[in-house]
């Protein structure tokens, strides 16, 4: 059995045990039973989770409580923001305007997490339901699914009170978002700007299992609702709670705006101790009998606001730029600062991004300039203090050398957010081999196990690697490697380096059998990653004949933009990647797409068909597999670069769009006609 159609039917059987057990009270199969196909399930979605949809049983609990991931819930209570106050002046205007309307009142103020907003529901003690802020009035999205990942969600209360709504703020600890995105960059994958994004993108992405890796975490800091309890404090709720086995906010009660006052700054100062990002305080009315009586506008609540924290700003040295070179060749410019304690770190260095921001600024070296954390976690410099400069300066140019190979190095545009950058033009430079050998063996591209930074480091530093097929030319020296424990465990007995170095050495010969998708992932080529390397794998036989495809021909592809087929091209124009192919070649690395499909003949090569209707004689797979198996590619939709739309009886709007663009239409017939 195919694995989809085995997915499929253990679905099938779960939802079905779910029912019985669930919803009629009436279980065919122990939970023994239950188990072993739900975590054949569960294993069978971590290697493919191409295929895992919200609907899944492992995405959410059986039976009733059914969870449409994303759609959207109601509020209940609504999520109100709160009105930010930036000065004490504001401030103190808050606690009078609240003085004057009620006798005696007591403030609270806690720490404001920067996060995002849910909202838990509890029935019976039970967590039943989890909802993002939404538009903060009317709905929000169902999270439930992930929420369930989070460790600081009970998901079941010590009281079994009837019904229970908290409020908290998921977030996610600096140090995991500095791992999540060292992780990002080194899949080469888009980096998140700052731990609130990535809790967020976390959160509203379908696999659970990864909001289990990053570790988010909640603090609860507001009762929303319940039934079967009464509270005359906020404070007296939060107590409650952090009883019920919540993570709640610390806080402090307040009388008088002084107190308040000196709540918020110790709060500011003790900023660097959080392990997670605050971007304020909130003060808020303490009697929930206040709090009703004091209403909400129709945007924020009376009883409450945000006072929040300028960003900590340091003045500190700029001691020299250094230039790093990325994978892709790009020359960074770094500063490197005079070390500086700025929000809870040591900050030692800044990146400049590129030449243009260097010159906005105006930043040269031994200047002083002030930094801040942008979301308190990544350095920018924010300006230079010019008075400061010292005499004989000069402006900072990136140089048009590569600073590890000495090759030359240009200056092409990309796109608007990145600015101008400034690459290595010789794709052999050291500083590039490094990472494009840990990329190329990465699980994305060869999936080499073993060939880590570490490992690959040695191996250049050394002299095993010039380039990437020397990786395939290891094997014959076997015993230079163990010699030279490569596999570098200190202090490894001799036995147990031949053992990893056979290891390492068998999982580079297992790599030679891979597809070319992985391959041409593997060579780092800008802009090309998994996904195009999938569509060359299907648009082509081989390796060769995508180093001879002209741009026209890849422009022609579904899929591919100008960027990607000049950056294909170039790639392979140049002498060194043809050596690089022969010798990966030589040294018997797959060069053959294993697409089933491959074309039997190239007639339709660079055709790019669209289906619709019923067809006389075949179906409509029947037909994609023939139009494929004769190089033409078959697309789901009609755009300007379908060349002819296959229509059969009853076509809909798909042969309408494709008149109008003036596309050829073509019958069953014509298609077997021209094959022959
Ligand atoms: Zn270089």
């Amino acid at each position: 059995m195919k694995v989809p159609e085995r997915i499929s039917e253990l679905r099938k059987q779960l939802e079905y045990h779910n029912r019985k057990y669930y919803d009629e009270d009436s279980p065919e199969i122990s939970d023994y039973e239950y188990d072993n196909m739900l975590r054949e399930l569960e294993m069978l979605e971590s290697e493919h989770p191409q295929w895992i949809v919200p609907e899944s049983p492992t995405q959410h609990v059986g039976g009733t409580v059914k969870h449409g991931f994303g759609s959207k819930i109601s509020h209940d209570v609504p999520m109100l923001s709160l009105e930010d106050k930036f000065t004490r002046e504001e401030l103190i205007d808050f606690v009078y305007k609240i003085k004057r309307e009620l006798d005696e009142p007591r403030f609270v103020v806690e720490p404001k997490i920067d996060g995002l907003s849910v909202a838990l529901r509890y029935q019976g003690g039970q967590f039943a339901l989890g909802i993002t802020r939404g538009d903060g009035i009317n709905f929000g999205e169902d999270v439930t699914s992930n929420l369930r990942m989070i460790k600081s969600i009970p998901l079941k209360l010590a009281e079994e009170i009837p019904y229970l709504e908290v409020r908290g703020e998921v977030y996610m600890d600096n140090e995991v978002f500095e791992a999540v995105n060292a992780r990002q960059e080194e899949e080469g994958r888009k980096l998140f700007a700052n731990p609130r994004n990535c809790a967020a993108g976390t959160l509203r992405q379908l696999n659970p299992q990864v909001v289990a890796e990053r570790k988010l975490s909640i603090i609860i800091f507001n009762l929303q609702a319940v039934q079967g309890k009464e509270f005359e404090s906020h404070a007296q709720t939060l107590d409650y709670l952090s009883e019920q086995g919540f993570k709640v906010s610390k806080y402090a009660v307040c009388k008088t705006e002084e107190e308040i006052w000196n709540a918020i700054c110790a709060i500011d100062d003790n900023r660097g101790s959080f392990s997670y990002a605050l971007d304020g305080a909130v003060v808020k009315v303490d009697s929930l009998a206040h709090r009703l009586k004091l209403g909400t506008t129709s945007k924020v609540p009376r009883w409450a606001i945000a006072y929040k924290y300028p960003p900590e700003e340091k003045q500190t040295q700029v001691l020299d730029i250094e230039i790093n070179v990325g994978r892709t060749g790009r020359l960074t410019p770094l500063a490197i600062l005079n070390p500086v304690r700025l929000a809870g770190t040591t900050v030692s260095r800044a990146s400049l991004h590129n030449q243009d921001q260097i010159d906005r600024l105006d930043i040269r070296i031994g200047d002083t300039v002030i930094i801040r954390k942008a979301a308190e976690i990544i350095p920018q410099i924010m300006s230079v203090v010019k008075e400061k400069r010292p005499v004989g300066t000069t402006p900072f140019q990136i140089p048009d050398r590569c600073p590890v190979c000495g090759s030359s190095a240009v200056r092409e545009t990309v796109d608007e957010n990145e600015g101008a950058a400034i690459r290595c033009t010789n794709s052999n430079c050291p500083a590039q081999l490094a990472r494009l050998i840990v990329h190329f063996a990465s699980r994305q591209a060869m999936d080499i196990e073993g060939l880590g930074p570490a490992v690959v480091e040695t191996l250049l530093s050394k002299g095993y690697l010039k380039d990437l097929s020397d990786i395939y030319y290891l094997q014959s020296r076997r015993d230079d490697l163990i010699r030279d424990a490569i596999t570098g465990r200190p202090n490894a007995k001799k036995s147990d380096t031949s053992k990893s170095t056979d290891k390492l050495l068998a999982a580079i010969e297992g790599s030679k059998d891979n597809d070319i998708d992985r391959l041409i992932n593997g060579l780092g080529i800008s802009n090309v990653g998994k996904f195009t390397g999938n569509l060359l794998k299907n648009s082509f036989p081989d390796m060769f004949s995508i180093a001879n495809a002209s741009f026209e021909e890849l422009i022609g592809l579904d899929g591919f933009g100008e960027i990607s087929s000049k950056a294909v091209e170039d790639y392979f124009a140049q002498p060194q990647t043809k050596y690089i192919l022969e010798r990966l070649q030589k040294a018997g690395v797959n060069m053959q797409s294993k697409n089933v499909n491959r074309s039997i003949s190239g007639i339709f090569r660079g055709a790019t068909f669209v289906l619709t209707g019923t067809l006389p004689s075949m179906t409509r797979d029947e037909a994609a597999e023939l139009i494929e198996k004769h190089g033409g590619r078959v697309s789901g939709s009609v755009s300007k670069k379908t060349t002819y739309l296959l229509a059969g009886e009853e076509a809909g709007s798909k042969l309408t769009k494709a008149q109008g663009l003036g596309i050829k239409i073509i019958s069953e017939d014509d298609l077997v006609r021209m094959l022959q």
